[in-house]
């Protein structure tokens, strides 16, 4: 296991395990694949790899050790053969004078090892000049040199410059190591380790990001809810869902956004009750929500069941096509009458 600190993306490793033993390495590679795989974690990873002082001459390479200054300092991001350029916060684009940088530093020679690493995150956001000054330096890319682009949108690379990289894809992450990975470093239970990789749609970045958002408390109160479908708390879910979207203000789009996630967390919610009235139970997600399910069960029907459904899911349709959020939620609510 060459890679070891990175999770899934088992056949990008074995490409670079493949190459890397066979002294294959090009000088400019693509990394391209959803946001938050790993994408820019397997390329620090590469780098460190290259860089780690452990490395025998003459034979074949070992995992970085993690241990010497070459790869504390890769992962502090201060090694002096590797530069890391990324989107600055409230920047939209990666300006021009990063990238003359790179081209002033590439020309240089390693002062201690045999290779200099760029790695540029969010390639995507790269000017257009930036990517006509790119263009020469891969042209002639010194002996030494590694350049590694890292996007999650490789149309919006320029396709001289595109064609000029070794493309490597990456996928969604597959939900075994999600699940491993919202459990172990976000201290979920397993249950909601499971809801969490089910929503997040492959993605490790997302994850994180919904869980910032107290997603697992939000779950928990929308199912508390539901559990009491009184009339007064069927507007209490409205309000809720609502609320929840206002929290974390900053914009409309933000708060649609986040009513298509709770709207997700329902739905899969009834997903489970309807495998439940066929009796499917071993394919329930939320496990630990086996008392509600099954009360939800004995008041509905699987009519009902689907009825409802279908009304997440034109909610979550008509939030996409820019509805009114709060008219969405309050008409998806009072239509989730299942007694
Ligand atoms: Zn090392």
């Amino acid at each position: 296991m060459l890679f070891k600190n990175v999770l899934g993306q088992e056949p990008a490793a074995r490409i670079f395990e493949n190459i890397l033993k066979h002294g294959r390495l090009a000088h400019a590679y693509l990394f391209a694949g959803p946001m938050g795989v790993g994408k820019f974690r397997f390329a620090r990873e590469l780098a460190k790899i290259l860089l780690c002082a452990e490395q025998k001459a003459g034979s074949d390479l070992r995992p970085a050790c993690d241990r010497c200054p070459s790869c504390r300092q890769a992962d502090r991001e201060q090694h002096p053969n590797l530069r890391i350029t990324r989107l600055a916060p409230d920047e939209k684009s990666i300006k021009i004078n990063d990238i003359r940088r790179i081209e002033r530093e590439i020309i240089m020679k390693p002062i201690q090892g045999k290779r200099k690493i760029f790695i540029i995150n969010d390639a995507e956001s790269i000017v257009e000049e930036g990517f006509n000054a790119l263009l020469k330096t891969l042209e002639e890319p010194p002996g030494y040199s590694l350049l590694i682009l890292v996007t999650n949108r490789p149309d919006a690379i320029l396709p001289t410059v595109f064609s000029r990289c070794q493309l490597i894809r990456f996928s969604p992450l597959g939900d075994r190591v999600l699940r491993s990975f919202f459990h172990k470093e976000l201290k979920l239970n397993q249950p909601e380790a499971e809801v969490l990789a089910h929503l997040a749609q492959g993605s490790i970045g997302w994850g994180c990001y919904l869980q910032e958002h107290d997603f697992i408390r939000q779950r928990a109160c929308l199912l508390e809810r539901l559990g009491d479908p009184g009339g007064a708390s069927r507007s209490g879910l409205a309000e809720e869902i609502i609320a929840y979207a206002q929290r974390h203000k900053k914009s409309l789009e933000g708060n649609r956004q986040r009513v298509i996630q709770q709207f997700k967390v329902l739905a899969l919610f009834f997903y489970d009750v309807l495998l439940g009235h066929y009796g499917l139970d071993q394919y329930v997600v939320n496990q630990d929500q086996k008392k509600l399910l099954r009360k939800i069960q004995t008041a509905s029907s699987p009519g009902d069941i689907t009825r409802i459904l279908e009304v997440l899911m034109a909610g979550e349709k008509a939030l996409k096509l820019n509805a009114n959020y709060k008219l969405v939620v309050e008409n998806a609510v009072c239509q989730m009458n299942f007694n």
